[in-house]
């Protein structure tokens, strides 16, 4: 149609102001390319290259144009991806292969735990540095439920520890997944926790790994395929009702597994019994509350933050960013939200809530400057909106934001929406500032 609806919408648009760098254009691009009107690859390279692939051209699109599935097969197409095309690959192993990954992950929980990426945070330059302040981005936010008092921040909402045991509601596999496994396994015991509270009990699907989202993306799709295969597999003999992710660009992949097949019946079918298994967290926390409460409802008048010397009640202030791949790639708008709010926090949308933080998966290290550009506008309302700390469900986007505000000396933090509401539910172990049961304050 040509409207063009979905400029505004665009973040490389928004930043570069440049009709090149916009989802109309890349269309025309990719189909030219397609139909071989283009000699030189050039411009196709740069401005499919600066896509973000955020997809919220996608949501805007009257047309219903699939600008994901688009961009995927233009990036298996383009000549330059931003990194020699061997450095690529050997990035993409390193971070998800089944020999490799496991090594790369160990040593980074080494840095991590040695404070060694703060220093390289600091002194590396330019894209080392980047990637050891998204490394120190992954450390719990919290280690306890009193952290934050602790510390002279706000408290949280008061925890309630009788939790009634619920009926057996489904039985789920969790796709573990690569830097979830690896730097996110807190995420990973506040999702199990959450769920077992819920009555979802878990099934192993040995032989599960990388969903392969990030080949995908890098436009290496008969990889990609390689791993989708296996996972299919793998969940097929778990026999699951559900496939549960808590992350989003994951989640969107195992829903995009028909379409990555769509040259094989009989993969495309099994990939479709796959997909409608799919659920993310935070659909699950909203779909099954825990039995007989909305924790914290009664309570968020309760909370005082004990550390400020007038006694002023302030509640925690939480600000809720949608990682593209949740709100995007697969519709999921207010659940996080609304799983947040039961469990007794005060959260509100970022204004710019909607659109991409620039992490885009690997792109912040394929375009450094750019994914910086569009990171900006979202640390600046994160300033201005005074919030203690972002929630967003996204590995992704919780370590280039993390770094980010740590880039810009904020004392923000970042957390998973499933780790608030598991704190919230008594994980932590808290400390006497948040320890009244539910039954003793409403
Ligand atoms: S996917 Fe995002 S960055 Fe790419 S064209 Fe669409 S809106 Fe713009
Ligand atoms: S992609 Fe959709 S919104 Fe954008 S110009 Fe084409 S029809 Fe309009």
């Amino acid at each position: 149609m040509h409207c063009g609806f979905c400029l505004p919408v665009c973040p490389t648009y928004e930043v570069l102001s440049e009709e090149n760098d916009s989802p109309r254009s890349r269309i025309y691009l990719m189909r030219a390319l397609a139909e071989g009107r283009l000699e030189n690859t050039d411009a196709y390279d740069l401005h499919v290259g600066r896509c973000l692939g955020c997809r919220a051209c996608e949501t805007a699109c009257p047309a219903g144009v699939e600008y994901g599935s688009l961009l995927e097969r233009a990036r298996s197409r383009a000549s330059d991806h931003g990194l020699p095309d061997r450095l690529l690959e050997l990035g993409l192993k390193a971070l998800t292969s089944r020999r490799l990954a496991p090594i790369t992950w160990r040593f980074g929980r080494i840095l991590r735990a040695l404070g060694l990426d703060r220093l390289a945070g600091r002194l590396a330059p330019g894209r080392l540095g980047l990637a050891a302040g998204m490394l120190g981005a992954t450390r719990p936010a919290f280690t306890s439920g009193s952290d934050l008092a602790l510390r002279g921040g706000p408290s949280l909402p008061e925890v309630r520890r009788d939790l009634p045991g619920s009926p057996r509601v489904s039985t789920y596999a969790l796709l573990e997944g690569c830097v979830m496994e690896g730097l996110y396994a807190h995420v990973h015991g506040s999702t199990r926790r959450t769920l077992s509270r819920r009555g979802h009990a878990e099934v192993d699907a040995p032989g599960q790994g990388c969903c392969g989202a990030l080949h995908a993306h890098a436009g290496k799709l008969e990889a990609a395929r390689a791993l989708a295969r296996a996972n299919i597999e793998a969940f097929e003999h778990s026999g699951a009702e559900l496939i549960v992710t808590d992350s989003a660009g994951c989640g969107a992949a195992l829903k995009e597994y028909p379409a990555w097949f769509r040259d094989d019946a009989d993969l495309r079918d099994r990939a479709e019994r796959i997909a409608a298994r799919v659920r993310d967290i935070s659909e699950l926390l909203v779909d099954s509350p825990v039995a007989g409460s909305v924790l914290g409802a009664a309570t968020a008048s309760e909370r005082v933050d004990r550390n400020t010397a007038s006694g002023d009640r302030r509640s925690l202030r939480v600000a809720y960013d949608a990682p593209c791949h949740l709100l995007h790639a697969q519709g999921i708008r207010d659940a996080p939200m609304q799983a947040l709010s039961a469990a007794g926090f005060e959260v509100e949308p970022l204004p710019s809530w909607e659109r991409c933080c620039g992490g885009a998966g690997i792109y912040n290290i394929q375009q450094p400057e750019l994914s910086d550009q569009v990171l900006e506008r979202k640390l600046r309302e994160i300033r201005e909106g005074g919030y203690d700390l972002v929630a967003t469900g996204n590995p992704g986007c919780m370590m280039f934001l993390g770094s980010g505000l740590a880039r810009a000396g904020m004392q923000v933090r970042i957390a998973h929406p499933v780790e608030l509401v598991d704190l919230a539910e008594g994980n932590a172990g808290p400390g006497p500032e948040v320890s009244r049961s539910y039954e003793e304050t409403s």
